[in-house]
């Protein structure tokens, strides 16, 4: 929201640092702040600001940020390690307070968004292997040189080095950075007024309601878009909660869908919770689903059904480990048997791929061969980075 302690509102041509950078356009949002495009008038280069809410909280979580995105550009002079490069920050005073500003390098649309963009139907195996190398190179760097776990790995967090749409990329087309605030704007100088959005919105629904009465005469065929000439190189992107393995700072980690097993049932965590998501991420990327999207219900929580969903897919989970956690004695029997969901329905994860995704039996065997390590319920087993690196998967 934007009030006292909260986020900043910016408009076109708003300037930062004493005059240095010109903010352009939006480029997104998260629970922590709102990151602009800006012009950077001394280098003359585009880059991405972060504009922290204000509150207090907020600045200490950017403050860490910046130690940790320090640490990372220090190790990493060359800019070849697939995390995003901090090049400088500073405080901004607005009418909600003082917010800490971040620049980082600019970058394009996040994995999200190409999963979206092909309508959730999967990227294609070749352009899963190429992003996730990309990822686990930011991964082996992150986890075996600097000791930094990521905690918050998710498609938002994994940006593409470029937009998908070229055209619509300023910062490598022929795009002339805004440096005033245009004049004449009816919104104060935001790029278009309240009614002219108003109207954006209303022409799409038209449209969205025009191609369902098409598609529902039968009579066209939707076009699948094309991801090629795509450039799919990535980088990690957000350490607002990451932290140090010899310091974490929360036992209340990670986004519920990429959130590890050893996380829901309290049994401390280290580098492999990342290596869990980074799995439910190529699984993502493959199919367009998410891995485990679970839900609560009156008869049990989402902790619950997480669980179950994770053991229907893949096998129970060993007794020893159901049963050591701080939250285990809530969630399973003595046996290791979820409470208060008796049935699974197991479904191994290369049957799903084949029956579900219509994967090839052999692209479903060699996939499952990666992914599964993985996700081993014992997080001490899960490879690292580095051995991914080797995997045959990703060197055929
Ligand atoms: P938060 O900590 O608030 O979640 P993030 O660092 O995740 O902030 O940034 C929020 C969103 O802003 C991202 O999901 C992405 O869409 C966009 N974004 C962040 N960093 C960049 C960047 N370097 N280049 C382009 N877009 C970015
Ligand atoms: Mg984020």
């Amino acid at each position: 929201a934007y009030r006292k302690g909260g986020y900043h509102a910016v408009r076109v041509g708003d300037a930062f640092a004493g005059g240095r950078y010109v903010a352009q356009r939006k480029l997104g949002w998260g629970h922590f702040s709102t990151v602009w495009l800006a012009y950077d008038t001394l280098s003359s280069k585009f880059v991405a600001l972060k504009i922290q809410k204000s509150a207090k909280e907020y600045t200490q979580a950017a403050l860490h940020e910046t130690e940790l995105l320090s640490a990372i550009a220090d190790g990493d002079p060359s800019n070849s390690k697939c995390v995003v490069r901090l090049l400088d920050h500073f405080m901004h005073a607005g009418p909600n307070g003082q917010h800490y500003c971040l620049v980082v390098e600019s970058l394009g649309d996040s994995l999200l968004r190409l999963i979206r963009y092909n309508r959730n139907k999967g990227i294609g195996l070749n352009r899963v292997k190429t992003i996730c190398r990309s990822i686990l190179v930011g991964l082996d760097y992150l986890h075996r040189e600097l000791g930094i776990i990521h905690t918050d790995l998710k498609p938002e967090n994994v940006l593409l080095v470029s937009t998908i749409n070229p055209a619509k990329d300023p910062v490598r087309s022929k795009f002339t950075p805004i440096l005033e605030r245009p004049e004449g704007c009816p919104n104060g100088g935001y790029p278009f007024s309240m009614n002219q959005k108003k109207l954006k919105i209303m022409t799409r629904r038209a449209l969205v309601k025009i191609s369902k009465r098409r598609m529902s005469m039968g009579g066209y065929v939707e076009m699948e878009r094309s991801l090629d000439g795509i450039d799919l190189r990535c980088k990690v992107v957000d350490f607002g909660n990451a932290c140090l393995f010899d310091n974490q700072i929360s036992d209340d980690i990670q986004t519920r869908q990429y959130r590890a097993p050893e996380v829901i049932i309290g049994l401390g965590y280290s580098f492999s919770v990342d290596m869990w998501s980074f799995a439910c991420i190529a699984f993502e990327l493959a199919t367009g689903d998410l891995l485990f999207a679970p839900k609560n219900s009156p008869e049990f929580t989402e902790d619950e059904d997480h669980l179950a969903l994770m053991m229907e897919l893949l096998g129970r989970m060993p007794r020893q480990i159901a049963t050591a956690g701080s939250r285990s004695k809530d969630l399973f029997d003595r046996y290791g048997d979820l409470k208060r969901i008796r049935r699974l329905k197991f479904l191994r994860l290369d049957r799903l791929l084949v029956d579900k995704y219509k994967f090839s039996e052999t692209d479903a065997n060699s996939f499952m061969e990666f992914l599964c390590p993985l996700l081993d319920f014992d997080p001490e087993k899960r490879p690292t980075a580095a051995q991914c690196l080797q995997h045959p998967w990703l060197n055929e």
